[in-house]
């Protein structure tokens, strides 16, 4: 928290007034911003000795003789711009005093860069919306959503785009998501509302909304750390709205808090293209020194490099583009292949095999080469997901049964495996490589991705 930038905070002459007055009737008072937040916030204020200050209230001000407090947890509301104290008619709810019937205190937020704090009282907000499988994303104006019970309001800051966001968007798979609906699965901003029956968490958090946005909780599959395979799974940008919105709502509990030390903007790859690959190396169950080869270095894939070097294996690294090959040299592969120009399988098997090889590029192709550049007892890895038409992988009996050959299909990771990624992230063990972009040019955006035109990761910044 001492990283947080503390609001200064100034009042209206009438908010001053009201304050002058009512001390002189109700004695000493305090001002309390504690929940709500940004503006048109009510804050609440109090007699001095009727409000149980706790260390988590941060005194940042005084107006008119009268401190103003803020609570720790909504200092990052604030962290962009300053306070400044208002009265306006309408009565406040709660047990604030109130300075003259039918008035009530407001926090204004005052000099704040981002533009959408700065408009009081929204009711709607941009999304980017999958209107049909053969059309283009639409923008469209949406009311904010409400937070049902157990949900929160996020009001978000990145969102990454996911080759998965594209999948949905063009109906690619088997299960089908029904338009018209949001994609976006790495959203990531500050929860501004809580829904009824909600105490896990707390207005000001920054949480990340993963592509399990709800599991059972009960099921044998949640139960046992695998609530990614829980057959009531809802996931968020497909079965439910998602994060490519100004704000979203999402189950509270599968809502994964983001450490300080991490920026949204680098949060955002991690809450699927991180968590997905980190989880893709845990189920192989590599040793130090174990070759292992990732075939696709997009989003995934530039994390699934680094991942497999923290366990202590030789990387090698195939893609189709030599910018990505760059990368993955920078990264840390110690081999390279483009799989325009040579034939991976031949010199993977020249460099003695593969023990484990992670298909992440959307080719069926490449899966045919990861298997194919496996040694005996190796563990092939599939986690990219090309379209239903040519979703299938022929594989070989003999070299299957004969090298003891694993095959492992690997879904996202749970809610503490990204909270491990976070942590890995924040002691600087991983780097996110992302562009930033507006959500307006969400269909460009996807463009570039599919014509392998941009560094690993796209991140909408709102
Ligand atoms: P991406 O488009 O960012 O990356 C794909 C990479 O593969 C690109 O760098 C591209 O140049 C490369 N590539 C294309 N053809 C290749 C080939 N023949 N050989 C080697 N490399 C090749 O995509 P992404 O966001 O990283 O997602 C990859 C896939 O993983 C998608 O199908 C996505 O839906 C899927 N995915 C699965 C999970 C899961 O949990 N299983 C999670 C997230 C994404
Ligand atoms: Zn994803
Ligand atoms: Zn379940």
């Amino acid at each position: 928290m001492s990283m947080l930038r503390y609001p200064t905070v100034t009042a209206t002459d009438a908010a001053r007034r009201a304050l002058s007055e009512l001390a002189r009737t109700a004695g000493p008072l305090v001002v309390v911003q504690s929940a709500g937040c940004c503006d048109g916030s009510a804050p609440m204020v109090l007699p001095a000795s009727e409000f149980p200050l706790g260390a988590g209230d941060i005194e940042v001000g005084e107006v008119a003789g009268v401190p103003v407090y803020v609570s720790i947890r909504e200092l990052r509301a604030w962290e962009h711009g300053d306070i400044d104290l208002d009265v306006e008619t309408g009565y406040a709810d709660g047990f604030s005093l109130t300075p003259a019937d039918g008035l009530h205190f407001v926090s204004r937020l005052r000099g704040c860069a981002i533009a959408h704090h700065a408009s009081p009282r929204r009711t709607t907000m941009k999304t980017a919306v999958v209107t049909s499988f053969d059309a283009p994303l639409e923008i469209q104006e949406r009311p904010i959503p409400e937070p049902g019970p157990g949900q929160v309001l996020i009001h978000m800051e990145t969102c990454g785009l996911c080759h998965t966001d594209i999948h949905a968007a063009h109906g690619d798979w088997p299960v089908k998501p029904t338009p018209p609906f949001v994609p976006g699965h790495e959203g990531v901003g500050t929860v501004t509302k809580l829904g009824p029956g909600v105490s896990n968490r707390s207005v000001g958090d920054r949480g990340a909304i993963p592509w399990l946005g709800h599991a059972c909780g009960h099921c044998d599959h949640c139960v046992s750390g695998w609530e990614t395979l829980c057959e009531e799974q809802q996931n968020s940008g497909y079965s439910v709205d998602g994060a490519f919105a100004e704000y979203a709502v999402a189950d509270a509990t599968y809502v994964v808090q983001v450490p300080d030390a991490v920026t949204s903007f680098d949060a955002a790859p991690l809450s699927c293209a991180g968590v997905t690959t980190y989880k893709a190396i845990k189920v192989a169950e590599i040793s130090p020194s174990e070759k292992v080869v990732i075939f696709g270095i997009g989003g995934l894939g530039h994390l699934a490099v680094q991942y497999a070097r923290l366990v202590g294996a030789e990387v090698i690294a195939v893609d189709v583009t030599e910018e990505k090959l760059e990368l993955a040299k920078e990264l840390g592969a110690d081999h390279v292949i483009n799989a325009v120009t040579s034939d991976p399988v031949q010199v993977i098997t020249d460099l003695g095999g593969a023990d484990v090889a992670v298909a992440l590029a959307v080719s069926p192709k490449a899966f045919q080469q990861a298997f194919a550049s496996l040694r005996r007892g190796g563990r092939l890895v599939c986690v990219a997901l090309p379209p239903e038409h040519e979703g299938t992988m022929l594989l070989p009996i003999f070299d299957t049964v004969i090298k003891g050959i694993k095959v492992i299909g690997s879904i996202v990771g749970t809610r503490e495996d990204l909270a491990e990624v976070f942590r890995l992230h924040a002691l600087g063990r991983t780097r996110v490589i992302a562009e930033p972009r507006k959500l307006e040019d969400v269909n460009d955006a996807i463009d570039d991705v599919l014509h392998a035109r941009t560094s690993a990761r796209l991140v909408f910044q709102f």
